[in-house]
């Protein structure tokens, strides 16, 4: 197995964005002509490393220990250190989450590896992998190659690659027993902060609605609201509304809030600034409401209404609870 896809689940759910993780090595294996794998770990892990023995791998790690319950930066960096002295793959690939950017670099950096982070796409020139990551707030993109080798190591951004596009299959599972001392484990973890009573997961939405200034007045969001009700979508929102206190940062869409990849993104009312844009542009479908027939988000947008987002919303509102 070359390619070793790393998978992220808390409390026994899944990260959404692992399985773009593992169809990127499923691709990537194709093109290099090998094959991939993947890992999962924590305790009590067997149902969700059984589920991954219906793709298309060579081989499902479940990394099993009662110190892998809670996530801690030394006890997975440790297990997968073992994990990978194991397996040897060449290739260690991870979503983009806030748990990888957290312990990669350390992993990486305790194999004397670098880990290229945020990757938002890759081909492959003569045999060799070419990672493109973006610079300047998207405005330019670079190529990266591994000067190393193996194990090499990458996240990848949400939305950079498409999970309905895994390959099926059968894969046998393996328990890989780490060695684990509680003594190495320097955190002790609180309870996590997103899980308030609030918690909304924007990465795991399937629809998105999200509102911009063009909305004027915190009276006059709850009409998106109810455009996002009647799509079920979950409600965002770029920066000013957040920075406003009109709806909370958790729902900040950007580069200083969230990434989201979502099947349906509706921007209303949303100019399209860069900074918005590198966190929504991965996104399946855009469709996008602006009273400015030149505003940047057309320029993304695969669906687009010019007009009066105070007109527009409502009509929209009613006719999907009509076509319902
Ligand atoms: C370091 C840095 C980080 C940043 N991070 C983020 C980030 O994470 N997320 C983010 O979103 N921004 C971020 N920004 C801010 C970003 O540059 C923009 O200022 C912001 O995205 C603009 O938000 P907007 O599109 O809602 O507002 P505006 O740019 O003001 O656009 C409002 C839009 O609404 C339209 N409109 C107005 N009235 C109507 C109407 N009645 N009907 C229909 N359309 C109407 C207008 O034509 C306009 O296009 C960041 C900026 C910096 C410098």
């Amino acid at each position: 197995m070359t390619i070793l896809a790393v998978m992220e689940q808390r409390g026994g759910e899944w990260n959404r964005m692992s399985f773009e993780t593992l169809a990127a090595a499923q691709q990537l294996a194709r093109e290099l002509g090998t094959t991939a794998g993947a890992a999962v770990l924590g305790q009590g892990i067997a149902g969700l490393a059984g589920e991954l023995g219906s793709k298309q791998l060579e081989k499902v790690y479940a990394v099993e220990h009662e110190l892998l319950k809670d996530y801690t930066p030394d006890a997975y960096a440790a297990a997968l250190r073992q994990l990978i002295a194991q397996a040897k793959p060449a290739i260690v690939l991870f979503p983009h989450t806030y748990q990888v950017r957290d312990f990669l670099p350390k992993l990486a950096t305790s194999l004397d590896r670098v880990a290229v982070s945020d990757v938002v796409a890759h081909r492959v020139d003569n045999g060799q992998v070419v990672l493109v990551r973006q610079l300047f707030q998207g405005k330019v993109n670079a190529d990266v190659r591994w000067a190393t080798e193996g194990p090499n190591f990458a996240s990848l951004q949400a939305g950079a690659y498409r999970a309905d596009q895994l390959a099926e299959g059968s894969a046998p599972v393996e328990n890989f027993a780490s060695q684990l001392n509680a003594s190495e484990i320097r955190t002790k973890p609180q309870d996590l902060f997103r899980e308030t009573q609030r918690a909304v997961d924007l990465g795991a939405a399937e629809i998105i609605v999200s509102v911009g200034r063009g909305i004027k007045e915190a009276d006059n969001i709850p009409m998106v609201e109810k455009l996002a009700e009647a799509l079920g979508a979950e409600l965002a929102a770029s920066r000013p509304i957040c920075d406003a206190g009109w709806l909370p940062m958790e729902r900040q869409v950007g580069s200083s809030g969230q990434t989201v990849a979502p099947k349906m993104y509706v921007a209303v009312g949303i100019s399209g600034a860069i900074q918005h844009l590198v966190g929504m542009k991965g996104s399946r479908t855009v469709v996008a409401i602006n009273k400015d027939p030149n505003a940047p988000i057309f320029e993304i947008a695969d669906y687009g209404i010019v007009g009066d987002l105070f007109q527009v919303v409502p009509e929209l509102t009613e006719a999907i609870k009509k076509a319902k």
